[in-house]
Parts: C-alpha cells; sequence; structure tokens
C-alpha cells in the first residue's frame, strides 16, 4: 500500500519484492499498527520520499536473511523499534540506537509496513524475537507508541510506586503510558479533550481523569496535591507541551513523546519555572532493541496488556481509510492495527 503526494488516499499497488539487506533480514508482515507519526508523514509535516509505503510498528515471520546477519533465522516470529540503528556507529554501539545519526525508519526513510514484506537493516541490532504467548496484532502495537512510553516512564520520568504521572493526551502513546505508568505502581492523571478517550484511560488505569484545556495544568496540580512527579506529552502539540510542564510539581520532570513538528516546533515552555523549581526536560525517541526484552517480560507476565489498548483490527484494503480517520476526531479510541 502505498500514497504518491501527501494526502492522497493510500492504495493497493502491486510492488516488486524488496531486496534483502546484506545485514538485514525481510519479515513477512502479519500486522501493522497504524500511528499518527505515519499521518504527520503522509501529510507532508515530515517530509519523506514519495511514493512511501505507510507502517513503522509491526510484526511478523523472518522470510529471507541477508549474508552478514548471524543471529536471525528464517521462520523466526519478531518485531522491530520504528528506529532502526546502523550497527556501527558509537551510539549503536553504547545501545542507544534510538538516536543513531545514520537511523533508518520504515514508512518514513525506506518502504514500510503497509506491505505483504519489509526490509529490515541491521537486524542483528534491530530484530527482536518475539515470545511464543505474544500474538501478531498486539506484538504489533509494542513497536512505537509503547515502546517510546515504557521508556518514557521508565529511563527518563524513572517513576516509582506512589509517585503521580500526569498524562496529556490518550490516543495510543498516552494510552499506553496511562497503562504503564499503573503497572509502575504510580497514581495516574489522565488528561484528554476527549471524554471517550478519558473513560478508557480510567479503565487502563488512570486513577483520576482532568479535560483537557487551558485548565487543565492547574486541575492536575491540585488533584495530585501540588503537581505531577513526572509529566507526559503524548500529543505532540506547543499547548500540551506547555500544559505538561505546567503540572508539574518542583523538581518535576517532563517528558516529550508527541512529536513536535512545524507550528508545533518550538513551544513557549516557561524556562522561568524550569530554573526556579529545577524541573528537567526530557525528549523520547523510541526504544532500542536491547531494551525490549525487559518490557516484554511484563507483557508475557501479564503485567502490561498491550492487547487492551488495540482498538478496532482491519485489513490491508483498509489500512489508507484508517490513516484519513486520524484527520478527524478518534472515532475508536485504542489503536487500530492492519492484520494481513
Ligand atoms: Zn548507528
Ligand atoms: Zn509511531
Amino acid at each position: 500500500m502505498e500514497y504518491d503526494a501527501y494526502g492522497a488516499l493510500p492504495v493497493l499497488v502491486e510492488r516488486p519484492e524488496p531486496d534483502c539487506p546484506e545485514d538485514g533480514v525481510l519479515v513477512a508482515v502479519r500486522a501493522s499498527g497504524v500511528c499518527r507519526s505515519d499521518w504527520h508523514a503522509w501529510q507532508g509535516h515530515d517530509p519523506v520520499p514519495l511514493p512511501q509505503v505507510p507502517g513503522h510498528e509491526y510484526a511478523g515471520v523472518v522470510a529471507a536473511v541477508g549474508a552478514a546477519v548471524t543471529t536471525r533465522r528464517v521462520g523466526e516470529r519478531v518485531t522491530a523499534p520504528f528506529v532502526c540503528g546502523c550497527g556501527r556507529c558509537a551510539w549503536c554501539a553504547a545501545g542507544d540506537a534510538q538516536v543513531c545519526p545514520d537511523q533508518q525508519q520504515p514508512g518514513f526513510t525506506r518502504p514500510g509496513s503497509f506491505a505483504e514484506l519489509v526490509a529490515v537493516p541491521a537486524a542483528d541490532l534491530n530484530v527482536v524475537p518475539l515470545p511464543d504467548a505474544l500474538d501478531f496484532v498486539t506484538a504489533a502495537s509494542l513497536g512505537c507508541r509503547f515502546a517510546t512510553s515504557y521508556r518514557a516512564l521508565t529511563a527518563h520520568g524513572r517513576v516509582g510506586p506512589g509517585d503521580w504521572v500526569a498524562v496529556h493526551g490518550c490516543g495510543g502513546v498516552g494510552l499506553s503510558a496511562v497503562m504503564i505508568a499503573a503497572a509502575l505502581g504510580a497514581r495516574v492523571v489522565a488528561v484528554d479533550v476527549s471524554a471517550a478517550a478519558l473513560r478508557l484511560a480510567a479503565e487502563l488505569g488512570a486513577e483520576t481523569v482532568v479535560p483537557g484545556g487551558p485548565a487543565a495544568a492547574a486541575r492536575v496540580r491540585e488533584v495530585s496535591g501540588g503537581g505531577a512527579h513526572v509529566s507526559l506529552d503524548a500529543v505532540g502539540s506547543a499547548a500540551t507541551a506547555v500544559a505538561s510542564v505546567r503540572s508539574l510539581r518542583r523538581r518535576g520532570r517532563h517528558v516529550q513523546v508527541g512529536l513536535l513538528l512545524g507550528e508545533h516546533a518550538t513551544p513557549p515552555l516557561p524556562m522561568d519555572l524550569v530554573v526556579a523549581q529545577e524541573l528537567q526536560l526530557l525528549g523520547s525517541h523510541g526504544m532500542a532493541a536491547r531494551d525490549y526484552p525487559a518490557m516484554l517480560e511484563l507483557v508475557a507476565s501479564g503485567a502490561l496488556r498491550p492487547d487492551r489498548l488495540v482498538g478496532a483490527v482491519v485489513a490491508l484494503a483498509d489500512a489508507g481509510a484508517a490513516l484519513a480517520a486520524m484527520s478527524g476526531p478518534a472515532s475508536t479510541p485504542g489503536i487500530t492495527v492492519v492484520r494481513l
């Protein structure tokens, strides 16, 4: 499935089978999540080569293995982070492939996973085997939003039991954050403009919900007795980034999870508060493959239930419509997954 111009509905086309990279694998896609980053690229907010095949969170079966790959084999059930590190630079060597300067991203820098086959480069570094218990649809919901939230709360937020965590925006990434923060023992305040999204957030573990808008930050500070220890902007807008920072208590940590693009790229953050209250502002860009096993263990044990975030499962032929639906208000809360 591809689009040949920004905003043009993606259509099913016959494409030649992708070449298997020397250091990579071809994955026969079984499921692929529909993420707002795909929508941003399709809208032209984040320029990509055209025509482009969307899709960057996927799970499937290894169909071919490049000659230089030593750890993967045909037939393995796998997933991969949306950021694929190069496997050769200092950041990849340090385990931080999520910020690799030579990173590849299926669906953005190369053809993505709304397709029967997707090529994954540097497979020894980037490909993650799936536990048997994890089905493809659930696994496909992990690669971008769930993993990003997991890392935002653990590595960046350092969330502990009893901490107040505010989550601004309860789409796929925000609902993932609500569930994970609750599983970490945090007290979660969910913020969204949609009552349906807040209902789902409450079901997934939010202790308190707050309507989105100009009064949201003050309300979060009120219900948390002085502000959140950790607050996430899971939307990626100037207003929600500012609201997230203003939701914090002294020495709190803001984690920017939603992409800030175009007119939202430089939000007017209250740097006076950052200094006076020693706030920390942190950016989170996905999660490297090496950090997946700890998260997958929590999923396999049932402590985390990403399957509960899947709102709709659609066929590949309907993936374009699912992407286009993101232009309006969410009709089904949660994550939409394409099953092949
Ligand atoms: Zn690298
Ligand atoms: Zn994504």
